[in-house]
């Protein structure tokens, strides 16, 4: 939910509630025809007040939101495009927004927050680079509020920080092309793969714009380095939080924010294939992943359930509008589970369903989660299976896999944490 359009009601609502807290003290409203009226009244405007002053991140904004928000605030329009451009400099003081005038700053520190994610565990794999986050969160959906000096640790992480109510991961990856970033979508996910340790706890909540480019901003932080590919492939189901996630994307590509190139991001779903079509009419520029995992829908319904509601050839006809749409490949991902969709039956319904499509398929060793009774397949096998894809046309190529030596896999951090 955005409530920028409602800010400016807040200190016109501030000083209205002051002064009829004020005026009941002066004079006791009993005496006054407002009698009924006057208590409650100042009540609810401090309540909506407060509620709305809680609510409003600057990272949740997009310039156009920014704009109409410094508008509001009887400031010029150039002034939300100097903000902007710090927040995505990373600046997280109001202070630091030097070509910002004092009485601004003071204003804006006053009326909205720069959200921030704490860091609750960084892990780095000592073979490649990949660097694991584990951020908290706070309860409301909102980000945490928290001062300049975040680097913060799960080791220096107080009391206070550990009861954060959730946490997500992002993973930070070195490639030849550059880095990347592996985002989460969601605190948990409803949508039940079997195979996946993100949606074991089921869904927390969706995650707020902010706190995705939050994941973004404090990983670059940390690293220190330039991150230029984004892939929204961590916890949760992106296409479950479709606005907040179509807001985000935006926002990256905002040439004053990070200026990704949307060619340079990845979404993937695991099919909620309404969706499909708004994201080929909304970013026609961004890629798609679709989790597939399965070439009939009796194995896939066996492993994701999304696909009782959604069947093989909805997907397929959406993944068909998606590319004539584009203009754009689609990459289908397919986990590899011993002994479930692994045999050379398998690929040969795979290259079937895939034949004449413009698409690659991503092919994903399963990385086994504790409880879920599915085991991984060898990477000999997965090369033979995409050999077999290769030979009838289908390009594919097997995921190498990074951080090997961490809990790099989607959800697991996640999980380990919940279960300590
Ligand atoms: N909800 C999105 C993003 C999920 S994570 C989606 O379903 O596409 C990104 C990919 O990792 C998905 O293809 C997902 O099915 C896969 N995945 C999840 N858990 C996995 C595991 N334990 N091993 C291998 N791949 C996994």
């Amino acid at each position: 939910m955005y409530v920028h359009g409602t800010l400016s009601l807040c200190p016109h609502a501030a000083v209205l509630s002051a002064f009829v807290v004020a005026f009941h003290k002066w004079r006791p409203l009993e005496t006054t025809k407002y009698r009924r009226c006057g208590r409650p009244l100042a009540y609810i405007l401090l309540v909506f007040m407060c509620y709305n002053i809680s609510m409003v991140d600057l990272r949740d904004m997009t310039i156009g939101e920014m704009e109409s928000f410094f508008v509001e605030l009887g400031e010029p329009k150039y002034r939300a495009h100097q903000v902007f451009s710090w927040l995505y400099k990373g600046v997280t003081d109001f202070d630091e927004m030097v070509n910002i005038p004092k009485v601004l700053r003071e204003k804006l520190s006053g009326a909205v927050y720069i959200g921030r994610l704490a860091i609750l565990e960084v892990q780095e794999s000592k073979s490649d680079g990949t660097q694991k986050f584990l951020f908290g969160l706070t309860n409301g959906g909102g980000t945490n509020v928290v001062g300049a000096d975040m680097e913060m640790t799960y080791a220096n992480a107080s009391d206070a920080d550990m009861r954060c109510a959730d946490a997500v991961e992002a993973v930070f990856m070195k490639y030849k092309y550059g880095n990347s970033i592996c985002i989460s979508s969601q605190a948990g996910c409803r949508m039940g793969c079997k195979f996946c340790a993100s949606t074991r706890n089921g869904l927390s909540r969706n995650l707020t714009v902010g706190e995705m480019v939050s994941q973004v901003l404090e990983a670059t932080r940390q690293t220190g380095e330039f991150i230029g590919h984004m892939v929204v492939m961590g916890t949760g189901e992106p296409f479950d939080n479709y606005e907040n996630l179509s807001r985000f994307i935006s926002i990256l590509h905002e040439k004053e924010g990070l200026g990704l190139s949307n060619r340079n991001i990845t979404v993937s779903t695991c099919g909620i294939v309404p969706k499909i079509y708004d994201f080929a009419k909304d970013h026609p520029q961004v890629n798609l992943a679709i989790s597939l995992h399965a070439a009939t829908d009796g194995k896939r319904s066996a492993m994701m359930p999304i696909n009782n509601k959604y069947k093989i050839a909805e997907i397929m006809k959406a993944a068909k509008h998606y590319t004539a749409e584009t203009g754009r490949r689609i990459t289908f991902e397919y986990t590899m589970v011993n002994g479930v969709n692994d045999s050379d039956e398998d690929a040969r319904n795979l290259m079937s369903l895939l034949k004449g499509l413009n698409c690659h398929v991503n092919l994903i060793p399963l990385n086994k989660v504790e409880g879920t009774g599915f085991d991984t397949v060898s990477r000999k096998r997965a090369e033979e299976f995409a050999e077999m894809l290769e030979n009838s046309g289908v390009t594919a190529t097997v995921r190498r896999e990074l951080g090997s030596d961490i809990d790099a896999a989607c959800g697991q951090l996640r999980l380990k944490k919940s279960r300590e």
